[in-house]
């Protein structure tokens, strides 16, 4: 049974299949895990529920694929999601405690499609309060931990989604994207994570954070798992006027790996520059061996931009979050301070008491770089350099088919080590902002360990909408070299 947990989505899609497999007894090997990890001295604390329901929801998907139906292709498949990601009638807090008590109203438009394709949601994952942070330790519900070395941190925000892949609990995870929250726990806990362009997975549904960053991301143990997903849920969809018409479908049925040849790869330099781990360098030369050996061309480039990414992003990332998160005022949602003398009170004090710190920090970053006599010199020029780094990075794409780099400067960093350094946290995400800011999409993959057994991850970065392309190439990766 426990071999069950280890399968990826693909796998155990060919085990429905042929028979071999129900989903009963794929929820109930998930779920089994979950149970006896929550009793370990050191739980991974992936989920912050597991829904009860689900067993009931693979024995109906059982019964449906015995009574032959065929038209989901998906059917009885679980999969675990984010908690800032809407699925209908049931809890969401965003890991905040101004969220408590607040039951999804709707559910987003990738989790209708998923549904419709027959996936069973077995649970909510834990993250970063609000999505705000890269080691998933700002979270009411306690940090996840890395199920490679429980001291250490999944990488944030999508922790909970990361951890409960890397940790045999869900065979593939949704998380969510605005600066690099699915590709940093995804390299630190050894797994494959997408963020698709912006515009190829509907936002509707997906709590807002940073607007024009904002991507549901996926978490899954190999390249095809990722493809399968993206292609049900991928597509135009009238509730979000920034999805895009993509066709991704072809892309669930024949990823295939892609012959290297005649691929064309460059490094920036920037991004090898100071602040970059040894053993994280020697497992990007190690992965630049195996596409030169197997016919890319990788080659170093200078754009200068690239350093100004984390500057631009967290001046535009909280603008929006600030203005994204005035509607959590204690009328509308979830949490409400009581025993309050008139309105600005019950703003004030259920703001103060629902919000954590970080959360506040980026609302007051936001409201400063957007007030007046700020907003010129902060925001506005920002926008400016955001618009220069799309047409650099552009210009670069159009003479590479892919942007090579690490995807984290390290490898998981020790609980607890930074959350008291907010500058040392944002520095995570200093090879992962750009593609969020070009509206790229980018992938990581697992391509080495340091001495140690830590993942280390390697990220590359297409044109937009070119999903296709980052997969094929990883596929080639896991299937002839994979992680070693
Ligand atoms: N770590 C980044 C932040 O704290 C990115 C978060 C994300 O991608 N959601 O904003």
């Amino acid at each position: 049974m426990s071999e069950v947990t280890k399968l990826t989505l693909s796998e155990l899609r060919a085990g429905l299949q042929s028979g071999e497999l129900s989903s009963t007894a794929i929820v109930s090997a998930y779920h089994d895990a979950y149970l006896a990890d929550t009793k370990a001295r050191d739980p991974l604390n992936g989920y912050v529920e597991w829904f009860e329901d689900a067993l009931e929801l693979a024995e109906a998907a059982d019964a449906a694929r015995r009574a032959g139906s065929r038209s989901s292709e998906l059917l009885g498949l679980p999969i675990a999601v984010k908690d800032n990601i809407l699925i209908k009638g049931r809890s969401l807090t965003c890991a905040s405690e101004i969220l408590q008590g607040f039951i999804a109203p709707y559910s987003a438009t990738v989790i209708e499609r998923l549904l419709a394709a027959g996936m069973i949601p077995v649970g909510r994952t834990n993250m970063d309060e609000f999505a705000m942070g890269s080691s998933c330790e700002y979270s009411c519900y306690g940090p996840a931990r890395n199920p490679m070395d429980r001291t250490r941190t999944t990488g944030g925000s999508s922790g909970g989604s990361a951890a409960v892949v890397a940790g045999n609990q869900a065979p593939v995870a949704l998380g969510s994207e605005t600066g690099g929250s699915v590709r940093l726990p995804a390299s630190f806990c050894g797994v494959y994570g997408l963020k698709p362009s912006y515009g190829s997975l509907s936002r509707y549904g997906l709590v807002a954070f940073g607007s024009s960053l904002d991507q549901i991301g996926i978490v899954g143990r190999c390249p095809r798992d990722i493809a399968l997903i993206l292609s049900v849920a991928a597509g135009r969809d009238p509730k979000d006027q920034t999805s895009a018409d993509t066709d991704f479908a072809p892309l669930g049925a024949s990823l295939a790996p892609r012959e290297l040849a005649g691929l064309r790869m460059a490094i920036p330099q920037e991004f090898l520059a100071e602040g970059l781990d040894p053993e994280v360098r020697q497992v990007l030369d190690s992965f630049v061996d195996w596409a030169r050996a197997s016919g890319a061309t990788v080659e170093t480039i200078s754009l200068p931009i690239l350093d100004a990414s984390v500057a631009i992003y967290y001046i535009i990332a909280p603008a929006e979050a600030s203005s994204n998160l005035a509607r959590y005022d204690g009328v509308r949602y979830g949490y409400r301070e009581k025993e309050i003398a008139n309105l600005f009170e019950l703003y004030e004090r259920t703001r103060s008491r629902g919000f954590g710190k970080e959360v506040k920090r980026r609302i007051l970053l936001g409201n400063y770089v957007l007030s007046s006599g700020y907003y010129d010199a902060y925001y506005k020029k920002a926008q400016g350099v955001r618009t220069l780094l799309i047409r650099e990075v552009g210009e670069v794409l159009a003479r590479y088919d892919l942007i090579l780099s690490p995807t984290a400067p390290t490898p998981a960093f020790a609980l607890g080590s930074k959350v008291d350094d907010p500058l040392a946290m944002y520095l995570s995400d200093i090879y992962t902002t750009f593609a969020n800011l070009a509206l790229l999409p980018s992938l990581s993959l697992p391509a080495g360990h340091t001495a140690q057994g830590l993942p280390v991850g390697v990220q590359i970065t297409g044109r937009r909408f070119a999903e296709g392309l980052l997969l094929s190439c990883a596929e080639s990766w896991h299937e002839k070299g994979g992680l070693r």
